[in-house]
């Protein structure tokens, strides 16, 4: 076996991977769709520095960036604003996408790989079950390894034979349709708040947001299933009621996108085959941020990768990076998934209650960049665990509710502890198989 290896799609852990792997002596080539300065989209994201260091990526350059603004969070009724508090040392930094692509491909470049910008990859190239390479439409590109960073459609993992075990389709409610525009500020009014959060906003399963900056303010708008620009346009206008700083003039973004937002991909490696970012599903369930979680997988998985001395790269050798990062994030996000699929069924007089009775505290939605599973999330001590107990019993079907939310939070968690540590074909199927059915019942 050699040390060829593609890695598909300019994905943030993509080019974190296959940076670390060039470095380490591979021959490590990169094909993405789009051209170089045409990556990404027309706005800024919020993530955590750490995992640039993690992935043995270099910090940006402190002109770069900025910091976080804290999120106010309102229920439906707009009744009570609860805004996170941020300790200086978990706070993650805003960037413009198209800087931290340049970052990260200034990076891989300095560190060997070759890069082919404008190339689609249209299928996986398959010897019997073993993925070999690629197509890059009649062209075939052929690898030791595949590395599949091409996203939530990903051509290669929907089009991998069944025999590969690797889930094809996303599952209902668990992708994020989401439209995001800056809108030029008009009036004098300046929000109370930097950076709203609306949920189950118009008492729908809708989630949107408000950044204000000197300039514009930032919508955001997240549905379950897809929209388009009258529905958004209908909610700017709604927006605008609370928020009447919101111009009428788009001057960036306007576009539409999908997040994946559900438990990580069952299986996230097969012969010759590893996916990564939101191809595995590695985003955070409840919020959509998948930057991060990419960054720190490409270290897991070159790790794995440089162990496998013969250069193999089967399913069996590149377990290790599916063990690797359930430990570290995907079982975390696994019990998470409950927790999201469970607010996607909550009324809006049952979030209304949450906030209103203080069940939901400042705490609870103090999301950082250390949030990477809910214990760290939900810390309470015993004395409030009682209090916020004794007011949700006032309330005996949301209580109900929370009580099974938490039995599944903790059966994801043991189901997540039960996932095979050493490859082993049938069990690894097994686990998988009960995996996947345990979230399609959630659905249900
Ligand atoms: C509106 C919005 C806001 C977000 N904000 C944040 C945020 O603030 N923080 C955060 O952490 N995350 C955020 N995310 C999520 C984040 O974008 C992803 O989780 C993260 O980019 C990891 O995804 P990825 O790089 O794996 O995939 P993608 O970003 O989808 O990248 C896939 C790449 O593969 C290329 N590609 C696709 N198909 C092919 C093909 N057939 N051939 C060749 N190339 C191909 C694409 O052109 C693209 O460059 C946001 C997402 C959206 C939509």
């Amino acid at each position: 076996m050699g040390k060829t290896i593609l890695v598909a799609g300019a994905g943030h852990g993509g080019l974190a991977a296959a940076a670390d792997l060039a470095r380490k002596g591979y021959d490590v080539t990169l094909l993405e769709q789009k051209a170089e300065d045409a990556l990404g989209y027309d706005w800024t994201d919020i993530f955590a520095p750490d995992a640039l260091i993690a992935a043995g990526v270099p910090y940006p350059s402190k002109s770069l960036y900025t910091y976080k603004d804290n999120m106010t969070f309102f229920p439906p009724a707009k009744s009570v604003a609860l805004t996170q508090r941020v300790p200086d040392n978990e706070r993650e930094i805003k960037m413009e996408r198209s800087d931290i692509y340049a970052h990260l491909i200034a990076h891989a470049k300095r560190c060997g790989v070759k890069f082919r910008f404008e190339t689609e990859v249209t299928a996986p190239l398959l010897l019997g079950s073993r993925v070999c390479g690629v197509y890059a439409g009649e062209e075939k590109l052929y690898a030791d390894l595949v590395i599949d960073a091409c996203g939530l459609d990903s051509p290669l993992r929907t089009a991998l034979p069944d025999v590969c075990g690797v889930e094809r389709e996303v599952g209902e409610n668990n992708v994020a349709y989401v439209y995001r525009a800056f809108y030029a500020r008009t009036g004098d009014y300046t929000p109370k708040h930097n950076y709203e959060v609306y949920l189950l906003h118009g008492g729908r399963k809708e989630v949107a947001w408000v950044a204000t900056e000197p300039d514009f303010a930032d919508v955001l708008i997240v549905r379950f299933e897809p929209f388009g620009t009258e529905e958004a346009d209908k909610v700017v206008a709604e927006l605008r009621a609370t928020d009447p700083h919101i111009g009428d003039t788009v001057v960036r973004g306007g576009q539409f996108a999908k997040i994946p937002v559900r438990q990580p991909l069952s299986m996230l490696v097969a012969d010759g085959y590893a996916a990564i970012g939101d191809s595995a599903f590695m985003t955070v369930p409840l919020i959509g941020s998948g930057i991060a979680n990419a960054l720190k997988a490409s270290h897991i998985l070159s790790e794995t990768v440089v162990a496998d001395k013969a250069c193999a790269f089967t399913a069996e050798t590149l377990w290790r990076y599916q063990t690797g990062y359930y430990k570290l994030l995907g079982t975390g996000y696994a019990a998470m998934t409950c927790l999201k699929n469970a607010c996607l069924t909550m009324e809006p007089a049952e979030v209304d209650f949450l906030f209103e009775r203080g069940i939901l505290t400042e705490k609870e939605v103090t999301i950082t960049a250390n949030t990477t599973n809910l214990q760290s999330m939900i810390k309470l001590s015993m004395k409030e665990f009682v209090e916020r107990a004794k007011k949700l019993c006032t309330d005996k079907i949301l209580l109900t509710k929370i009580v099974r939310i938490a039995s599944q939070i903790a059966s994801a968690t043991a189901l997540c502890a039960m996932q095979p540590k050493v490859w082993a074909p049938q069990s690894v199927r097994k686990w998988a198989a009960s995996y996947n059915a345990f979230y399609a019942r959630q659905q249900k």
